[in-house]
């Protein structure tokens, strides 16, 4: 029978094949639909939703009250508060302290109040409470999302800055999470519309509205020392035989390098001239250096490439390559020359050393929760690769513990527990002005935080970037 009834459809698909074809039209349409709106809701939505200028994000923001941010225990980064005549507005308890990283959410969204948007427009409470809610047009209350943001680092950092134009990012070295993050000049957040014409006026020059810690590169003078001496080790076997005599400036490769403020440091091996920060030494190394082997270096540290992590930043540059001219390497060599370097990338280094040479990929989402503390979505460390293996990271690590022990970051030297760090002074200009810098991470033996520090025109790292190093560390560790 049922080989009967199959031939009896057959025939009548052959019979009735104009009927037929209309049906598969209108079917295929149908899938075609079908396909698009599944596809949208996968995979365009969110894009949809998060772009600023989308009328959708209104529609979601009638029905959704925007969920909170939060630091690491739980105090409110931000949170949408009514006012007596029922708009809506956008609060920041700590001020101008989180305006980069947590951004804002007037004048084109930023920050955390960017990336989440979407999550934070979204209610993952599907109780019966907010299904009356929607029933009866009343709001229902949007995911949180709770950051990794460490707020008494966070503010131990931005003040420490103080009025000084720069940077500091802290990561936790064995996850990747971003424990402070702090670029100044800064802004209030809860000021943007009464201020923005002097906001974006005053960009030029202050560039309030800019994330220095992401966005900004800068030369990583001689923090870039490390990378310098890894390939050196990698190149040479018999490394810790290197030694320099020096008298303050010479001339290599037909560059003039000298060090700073004209230092004679005499004979330095490999671990004293990382300590004193030797230019002449490093200048030396860079004109023995395999130029391609070294851009490879460089490039597997995150350089000329994006780095693995969703917070929006600008890529770090390392100019040299195989056909460049031999008189680059000696500027290349001390962090000078053409490379430019993010804050934020500048700590992952640090954060790699310190993690044994397996880079983390950094991030300041931990999880988004309901408004009743039920766990939306959990972040999980992830790994970005081993970078070095860990025979080289102890060896960093031995000699950047020598640099607070004896070098230019000894104003580290008197916590109960080891600092491991490196110094820099970027020159950026003719007229001899640099940038202080320092990266570097404690406790030196089971690091629990690493951090990069930038101080825009400040002057050397050891006077202007180290004791913001130093503060930053007090506050996370204690004394
Ligand atoms: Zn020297």
């Amino acid at each position: 029978m049922k080989m009967n009834k199959k031939k009896t459809l057959q025939k009548s698909v052959v019979s009735n094949g104009g009927i037929y074809a209309i049906t598969y039209f209108f079917v295929l349409l149908f899938v075609v639909m079908v396909g698009y709106y599944v596809h949208f809701m996968v995979f365009e939505s969110k894009d949809v939703i998060n772009n600023s200028y989308n009328k959708r994000q209104d529609l979601l923001a009638e029905s959704v009250v925007r969920g909170k941010i939060y630091g690491a225990g739980k105090e409110v980064l931000a949170e949408t508060k009514t006012r007596g005549d029922g708009t809506e507005y956008r609060y920041y308890p700590y001020g101008a302290v989180f305006c980069h990283v947590v951004g804002r959410s007037e004048h084109g969204k930023t920050g955390i109040e960017l990336s989440e948007n979407f999550n934070l427009l979204t209610c993952s409470n599907k109780s019966i409470g907010t299904l009356w809610n929607e029933l009866n047009n009343k709001k229902n209350p949007g995911d949180s999302v709770v950051t990794t943001l460490d707020v008494d680092l966070q503010k131990a950092a931005y003040e420490a800055l103080g009025n000084r134009k720069g940077a500091v990012v802290a990561l936790e070295p064995s996850t990747g999470k971003v424990l402070a993050m702090v670029s100044k000049k800064d802004y209030d957040p809860n000021e943007v519309s009464e201020n923005w014409e002097s906001l974006t006026e005053d960009a030029d020059k202050e560039s309030r509205l800019m994330n220095r810690a992401t966005q900004f590169t800068y030369p990583p003078g001689s923090t870039f020392k490390l990378l310098t001496a890894l390939e050196y080790v990698r190149e040479n076997k018999k490394y810790e035989d290197f030694t320099f005599d020096c008298d303050g400036q010479e001339i290599f490769s037909g560059v003039k390098i000298n060090c700073y403020h004209g230092s004679e440091h005499g004979k330095v091996d490999l671990k004293k001239a990382l300590a004193k920060s030797c230019n002449g030494a490093f200048a030396k190394i860079g004109t023995e250096l395999n130029f391609k082997k070294f851009r490879k270096l460089c490039n597997s540290f995150g350089f000329n490439t994006e780095l693995p992590t969703d917070l929006v930043h600008t890529n770090s540059t390392f100019a040299l390559k195989a056909s460049s001219k031999k008189e680059e390497m000696p500027q290349t060599a001390i962090g000078q020359g053409d490379t430019l370097i993010t804050p934020l990338h500048n700590a992952m280094i640090a954060a790699t050393i310190a993690n044994k040479g397996v880079m983390m990929e950094p991030y300041v989402v931990d999880h988004l929760e309901t408004e009743e503390e039920e766990i939306v979505s959990q972040k999980e460390p992830v790994e970005a690769g081993r970078i070095l293996k860990e025979k080289e990271a102890k060896q960093l690590t031995d000699w950047m513990k020598n640099v607070v022990d004896k070098g230019t970051a000894s104003a580290l030297s008197d916590f109960d527990y080891s600092v491991a760090g490196k110094t820099g002074s970027a020159e950026f200009d003719s007229k001899k002005s640099s940038h202080a810098w320092f990266i570097g991470f404690a406790p030196a033996d089971h690091p629990k935080i690493a951090i990069a520090v930038i101080v825009e025109g400040a002057g050397s790292g050891s006077e202007y970037a180290v004791p913001v190093a130093k503060k930053l560390f007090k506050n996370y560790l204690g004394n």
